[in-house]
């Protein structure tokens, strides 16, 4: 019988019907342990205390009013935001992608200002992964995606990761670039880690040549890997700073924060967007911010990174047969596995443990951020079970 859904989703036959911290259960009353968090996006697990009362208490007041008049929580939301990084202004949207649209749009905007309109193309990277939209695509580069889409949106030039590094970067930024756009981690990628070094070399080429540097944290922001922002760990200051996923905790949020002297070009009427920074969606954001600002909240989340990732090390000094690499920091890690992955994340599954294929055989490692380090152990003895019992054959 034809579903009446739209057949663009490959969905496990499972339907999960509550939750509570790192725990789904599921229709028929099974409980898995989720090192998946809604693709990186339940930062605080399910039926957070703090986070279903502030929505509750939100869902008593007007859910939406628009952006026609001031809302407290999108002023809030947004000081907390720039005291906490290198922008100064904060545009809300619903998602990933639509934070991306903005920053493109604020980067053609600021290339249209300038004496040189010409300049306006941006640099992304081989294996980017920057959503869904026809903008997003274009940016991304990967065929799979763009495939039966043209004609694409124009104007991005995608370099393979090979030449992510100084000077091979250089041949490609010509007089026509205005910016440069990466997922410090790529997510959807295969977790793949620009070091700390290459951030740091490429944020002093974009200064001295006036480039903007876009950093998309969709994935990797909001507490990730230990810090707010994971472009933090090598301290430099990016100009555009995309955010989405965990900052809702499973609600429908996404921020684009900008340097002052770029938002500038950003004047009323230029962009917006009916639903983005909602009363009802700010109760959340502001929440959940306030949980990973938290002292100690980071602490924990380098140390039961640190720990999961040397648990995993010695999974792949013990099945190298099985495991290609161990990567990622905090608590966004992959598997490279040998050999079929899909059916390796199919059988940790079954044996109650959720994770998320990425391209490239990798298998993310994503929970909750305040996961207990007795649910981390719980979740390596599944995975080390599955690699004992694993055959490629
Ligand atoms: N950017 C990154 C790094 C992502 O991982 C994603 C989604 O996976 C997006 C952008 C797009 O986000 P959304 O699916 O909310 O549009």
């Amino acid at each position: 019988m034809l579903s009446p859904l739209l057949d663009v989703y490959k969905r496990c036959n499972l339907e999960f019907t509550s939750g509570k911290g790192s725990y789904l259960k599921s229709k028929d009353g099974k409980k898995y342990l989720d090192f998946a968090a809604g693709i990186a996006v339940n930062a605080l697990g399910y039926a957070h205390p703090r986070l279903s009362s502030a929505i509750t208490k939100a869902a008593k007041k007007p859910w939406h009013v628009s952006n026609l008049y001031h809302i407290a929580g999108q002023e809030n939301l947004a000081q907390k935001l720039v005291a906490n990084s290198s922008c100064d202004q904060v545009f809300f949207c619903n998602s990933g992608a639509e934070t991306i649209e903005t920053a493109v749009k604020i980067i053609r905007k600021n290339a249209a200002a300038s004496n040189n309109p010409k300049r306006h193309k941006i640099i992304t990277f081989e294996h980017a992964f920057h959503g869904r939209t026809m903008t997003a695509i274009s940016a991304g580069g990967s065929k799979k995606y763009q495939e039966g889409y043209a004609p694409l949106v124009s104007g991005f030039v995608n370099v393979p990761l090979k030449h992510a590094k100084f000077p091979e970067l250089k041949k490609y930024v010509k007089a026509d670039v205005a910016a440069i756009a990466l997922e410090p981690i790529q997510g959807e990628g295969g977790v793949n880690v620009f070091s700390k070094k290459f951030l740091k070399e490429l944020y002093e080429f974009c200064q001295a040549e006036k480039i903007l540097l876009l950093v998309d944290e969709v994935q990797c922001g909001m507490g990730r890997t230990g810090k707010l922002f994971h472009y933090q760990w090598s301290g430099i200051k990016p100009d555009i700073i995309c955010v989405a996923k965990g900052i809702g905790g499973g609600f429908p949020l996404g921020a684009c924060l900008v340097k002052k002297e770029y938002g500038k070009a950003m004047t009323p009427g230029s962009h917006g967007g009916t639903y983005g920074g909602s009363p009802l969606a700010m109760s959340v954001g502001n929440a959940v911010i306030d949980e990973i600002l938290k002292p100690n909240f980071l602490h924990r989340v380098q140390e039961n990174g640190k720990f999961i990732k040397s648990e995993l090390i010695k999974f792949q000094v013990k099945f190298p047969e099985l495991i290609k690499d161990v990567r990622g920091e905090g608590l966004m890690l992959g598997l490279e596995i040998n050999g079929d992955y899909t059916r390796f994340a199919a059988e940790l599954r079954a044996a109650k443990l959720l994770t998320v294929p990425a391209s490239n055989n990798v298998i993310r490692i994503i929970p909750p951020l305040n996961i207990k380090k007795k649910d981390l152990q719980l979740g390596l003895n599944i995975i080390k079970n599955t690699l004992e019992n694993f055959s490629n054959d």
